[in-house]
């Protein structure tokens, strides 16, 4: 295997600490399916807790707890309405349509930040058998390719409302939803009751090796549930896996401000350089979008430069890099990024 002296691939490249690792050698476990796992149990009820929901589920994939969250809210035929670059439309692999009959239709972000009068501009309500029906909005938060963009609660609220008044259901893709919570300080039940169903994400910068959960009423997580089942992930005695997620939040959740101040001060070096690769502004928790193409280069020239200088960045699109802290980023590697990056582009 090779390993990077700076890995800002991904923050799904975290390795378990000692700690976790200890957490998971000691957790009670059950079997899952008939609902006997105290481990599982207690994340599922403590991360509904902390979202302000009445239950949780807990599910191998981000992309798994949002698609059956999705699926709670629009039947075969109707559609959901989305950023242009959220996860839900562009990284679960046309899911909602495979698995669930699902149309989506999108509306472009400036760096992924939501402004409500757009989804509500495209909502079609009453359209009878003429049109498709809208049925849910999805928000994605953090936005993860807008580059970690945390969106305001002003106009979270704002869409709840009007989108409440048209009966149009909210989802909240929080895959990021900590590092919006460490940020700005808003509480994550803040965020958690504006919406009618939640995932978060324990494997990305939280450091677990695996899992997600989907919060939401009682009545709803009971079929989400049951099309876990169908889709043929119910777990067994995953108290081991669910037990690094607890560890996580109850250890992992605070230092992601680390985090953010490394991507900060890596996004403000490479500013310095003058070549109008980044705006430091845009850096709001711990994803740092470069835009090569200010220094007449394409994203993999520059990915393949940094590599042989043992950094590793994720080319996002034919203009991007983008490079993301976790948990297994330090000051030095940090330190190391940013004399790559240096000198590749300047
Ligand atoms: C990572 C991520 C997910 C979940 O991805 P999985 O790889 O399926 O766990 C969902 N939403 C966003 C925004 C993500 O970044």
């Amino acid at each position: 295997m090779v390993t990077f002296r700076a890995d800002l691939l991904s923050d799904t490249l975290t390795r378990p600490t000692d700690g976790m690792r200890a957490a998971m050698a000691a957790a009670e476990v059950g079997d899952d399916v008939f609902g006997e796992d105290p481990t599982v149990r207690d994340l599922e009820e403590h991360v509904a807790g902390l979202l302000g929901h009445e239950a949780g589920l807990f599910t191998p994939t981000g992309s798994l707890a949002n698609q059956l969250g999705l699926r709670l809210h629009v039947a075969p035929g109707q559609e959901l309405l989305a950023d242009s670059g959220a996860h839900v439309v562009r990284a679960e692999l046309g899911a909602a349509a495979t698995f669930s009959g699902i149309t989506s239709r999108t509306w472009t972000a400036d760096r992924g930040r939501l402004d409500p009068a757009d989804p509500l501009r495209l909502a079609a309500i009453g359209v009878g058998p003429y049109q498709v029906e809208t049925t849910l909005i999805v928000v994605e938060n953090t936005h993860n390719f807008g580059g970690g963009t945390i969106q305001p609660l002003d106009s979270i609220r704002e869409l709840r409302a009007r989108a409440s008044a048209l009966g149009v259901a909210l989802h909240l893709d929080g895959a990021r939803l900590w590092n919006a919570h460490v940020a700005t300080g808003v509480p994550l039940e803040d965020y958690g009751r504006e919406f009618d169903t939640v995932s978060v994400c324990l494997s990305k910068g939280l450091g677990a090796p695996i899992g997600s959960v989907l919060v939401g009423s009682a009545e709803r997580l009971a079929e989400a549930r049951v099309w876990r089942k169908r889709y043929g992930a119910g777990m067994r005695q995953v108290g081991i896996l669910a037990a690094a997620g607890r560890y996580a939040l109850d250890h992992h959740i605070e230092r992601l401000a680390d985090d953010h101040a490394r991507a900060r001060r890596f996004a403000d070096s490479v500013a310095e350089l003058g070549l109008g690769l980044i705006d430091p502004g845009s850096v709001e928790t711990n994803i740092a979008m470069v835009d090569v193409t200010a220094a007449g280069r394409t994203p993999g020239e520059v990915s393949a430069a940094l590599a042989e200088r043992s950094v590793r960045a994720y080319p996002v699109d034919s203009s991007r890099l983008r490079f993301v802290w976790h948990l297994d980023v330090d000051d030095a590697a940090t330190d190391h990024a940013i004399e790559a990056v240096r000198e590749v582009l300047a």
